[in-house]
């Protein structure tokens, strides 16, 4: 596996999760789903009654007790909290309203940064999503994406994934509770939702899933190739 990092930064329900996953597999590169790891967390305090969004000690305590690591073995890899596979909690509504809560919590993060570090050593080839991948955890990442789209856009695409799953979907409140997050998520002091400077932003909302990985993928190959060149002209003028 070659070594790369991609990091796709961006709102709720801008795609990241999906492009990422595909885009991992087209470059032959693994996947790391960060929001899965804030809402593993989150999912965590529910079920042993601590409050996701109060005190950091204790919620810093349950992910020291059952620390989450992911299955690479699985495509897309399962997370574990402990021993305990928690992948189908992870989108309950419970956790989706409640885990940007906890995401605003400094020492909660330093945590779960701490971590997506590790995993970035361990794993040197991946494509990265979440909020602060490119601004906070792997700053020094060869290509960075920050994915955004119409806030109408992106509720519809949750409520079609929703209704796609069997379940309900309500595209006014998803709407609502999707700029609610994507406003917390801004306002946090630590790793708030930003473009980094050197990051490429891309309006995906008059493009369809496949446009946007295919995309993504030529760029990456532009970049990996220029990279490639400006390095071999490096070494034979050295
Ligand atoms: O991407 P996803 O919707 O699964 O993320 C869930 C929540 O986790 C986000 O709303 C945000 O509060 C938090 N998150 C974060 N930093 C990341 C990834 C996710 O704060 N790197």
């Amino acid at each position: 596996m070659r070594s790369l990092i991609v990091t796709l930064d961006g709102p709720a329900g801008s795609g990241k999760s999906t492009v990422a996953r595909l885009l991992a597999r087209r470059l032959d590169l693994e996947f790391l789903d960060t929001g899965a790891m804030y809402r593993g967390l989150t999912a965590l305090c529910l079920d042993h009654g601590v409050d996701p969004g109060g005190e950091p000690k204790p919620i810093v305590a349950l992910a020291e007790a059952h620390p989450l690591r992911f299955d690479w073995s699985q495509n897309p890899p399962r997370l574990y909290a402990g021993d305990l596979d928690i992948t189908g909690r992870l989108r309950d509504e419970d956790v989706t309203e409640n885990v940007s809560a906890l995401a605003s919590l400094t020492p909660v993060r330093q945590v779960l940064v701490r971590t997506q570090q590790e995993i970035g050593q361990e794993h040197v080839g991946l494509v990265t999503e979440g909020r602060d991948q490119g601004s906070v955890v792997f700053p020094k990442a060869q290509v960075k994406f920050y994915l955004d789209a119409q806030p109408h856009v992106r509720a519809k695409r949750r409520a079609q994934q929703l209704r796609d799953a069997g379940k309900p979907a309500d595209e006014k409140k998803i709407l609502e509770k999707i700029m609610a997050r994507d406003e917390r998520d801004s306002t946090r002091t630590h790793g708030p939702l930003i473009c980094p400077d050197d990051a490429e932003r891309i309006d995906t909302t008059d493009m369809s899933l496949e446009e946007v990985v295919d995309l993504l993928e030529r760029k990456v190959n532009e970049r990996v190739d220029m990279g490639d060149a400006s390095r071999a002209g490096q070494e034979a003028s050295s």
